[in-house]
């Protein structure tokens, strides 16, 4: 028989599951930050203690959520298999259909101020799919409700970021525990219902290629830097209700998701396209290899001529050579070389992004190239308005465009959307220079002299 050392049983290390709130790791749609950050407080533990009996992989996914990958899921312990999704406990990125398209920044925590007054947060907030909460119609929010500070996850150490703004402030209500959420019941079946709704938008649409989303000055000088720039808010409702009008089921909105469609304008036209060139996945990197940024001249790839040579012919037709830009036979593959001043960063990080994740190779070559005149022909249009600031222009005031391949039920559809940026703020142009670069040159898209 085992006699238990009763020194040895005083210093052991107790079992993670005698930990108080252990027991809520059940709550099926609330997240893994919640259930860690409350046995971190309703436990006391200090840094030290985290550090000694919460598994460190617990810990990291709590605090860095967007670091667990569908991998870690393949290999899970004996606690996880208490859970019934564990997808939808663990990954932030699991609840979003479409994570590009989302607004929110995925380096904060998005919270109810209410849920989480009682402890309570579920990555279904993440995003921005869900605008106030379903059960206490407050609206979502990725700042403190008392400092106003963004809830970055990881601030100084995981006993402060527990429940605590990185600023400091206490985000559970009072002395609340977080173990008694007292609408538990209301907010899993409203989440329920949610998680539905993302599973049918996602068997409704099927992004093929794309999006491919631009930011553009004068939004990009507001905003704070990011690679790559988030969507202003309401492009996934655009997007949604694009489709609608053209006749495609989709699945109705709830009250409490975002429908607001922000400043975006969206077109869904149903699209086809010509097999012509067959394109495997090594043409595909060949043509993301030929990308190169210059300070004087770049060279964007170009799988098939006709409609460049066409675009050429027609640009030069209206305006003469004015462009400088001319087709390059290379070795592998034919570039278009441009001077740099006419294309923004963003934009080539836009298209190159089309051929990178294009799951389609010969679809992606096709809805690459379209994209490609249609944003070579917005660059001419700019670079004329550019040239004579004086006068307004849409060109440049766009302020971020988007463009994408869907298929759905009903067919293949083209989805492209722009926002209108205020007539005012042409005058950013003047002085703007991007933060980003492709090849280490800083890109000046200004000219003094341009075509007549
Ligand atoms: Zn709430
Ligand atoms: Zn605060």
């Amino acid at each position: 028989m085992a006699v238990l050392n009763a020194t040895n049983s005083e210093t052991r290390t107790p079992p993670l599951e005698r930990l108080i709130g252990f027991d809520t790791i059940r709550r099926p749609f609330e997240s893994w930050y919640a259930f860690v950050a409350r046995l971190i407080r309703a436990n006391l533990l200090t840094d030290v203690e985290i550090r000694r009996q919460v598994p460190p992989d617990w810990v990291r996914w709590a605090f860095a959520p967007d670091s667990v990958l569908p991998g870690d899921l393949a290999t899970l312990g004996p606690y996880f298999r208490q859970l019934s999704k564990p997808e939808i406990k663990i990954r932030p990125g699991a609840w979003q259909p479409f994570p590009e398209l989302s607004s929110s920044p995925p380096e904060c925590l998005r919270i109810c101020p209410r849920c989480i007054g009682d402890g309570y947060h579920s990555y279904a907030w993440q995003g921005d799919l869900i605008a106030r909460c379903p059960v206490h119609h407050e609206p979502l929010t990725h700042h403190c409700p008392h400092c106003a500070t963004q809830l970055l996850w990881q601030s100084r150490s995981p006993g402060l970021s527990a429940f605590q703004c990185p600023a400091g402030c206490l985000l559970l209500d009072g002395i609340h525990s977080g173990l008694y959420v007292p609408d538990e019941l209301a907010i899993t079946q409203a989440l329920q219902e949610h998680w539905q709704w993302t599973q049918s938008l996602s068997a409704a649409i099927t992004f093929v290629s794309g999006p491919m989303h631009i930011a553009y000055p004068p939004y990009l000088a507001s905003a704070p830097l990011r690679m790559p720039p988030l969507p202003s808010k309401g492009l996934l409702p655009a997007l949604m209700h694009a489709l609608q009008s053209s006749g495609v089921t989709m699945p109705g909105f709830k009250p409490y998701h975002e429908q607001s469609r922000g400043h975006w304008t969206i077109e869904a036209k149903s699209w086809t396209w010509k097999e012509s060139e067959p394109s495997t996945e090594d043409q595909l990197e060949t043509y993301r290899r030929a990308f190169r940024r210059g300070a004087y001249r770049t060279h964007v790839p170009i799988a098939t001529r006709a409609p460049i040579d066409a675009w050429l012919a027609a640009s030069e037709s209206a305006h003469g050579r004015w462009h400088g830009g001319e087709v390059e036979e290379g070795e592998h593959c034919s570039t278009l070389v441009l001077p740099s001043y006419l294309v923004t960063n963003n934009e080539l990080t836009g298209l190159r992004r089309l051929l990178a994740r294009g799951r389609d190779p010969e679809l992606a070559c096709a809805h690459y190239l379209q994209a490609l005149v249609d944003l070579l022909e917005h660059a001419r249009q700019r670079r004329i308005a550019l040239d004579k600031l004086d006068h307004p222009s849409p060109h440049i005031t766009v302020a971020e465009s988007v463009d994408a391949i869907v298929r759905t039920a009903e067919g293949y559809w083209r989805l492209s959307g722009f926002t209108r940026g205020e007539d005012d703020s042409r005058a950013s142009w003047l002085d703007y220079r991007e933060p980003a670069e492709i090849a280490g040159g800083m890109i000046h898209i200004m000219r003094r002299s341009g075509p007549p």
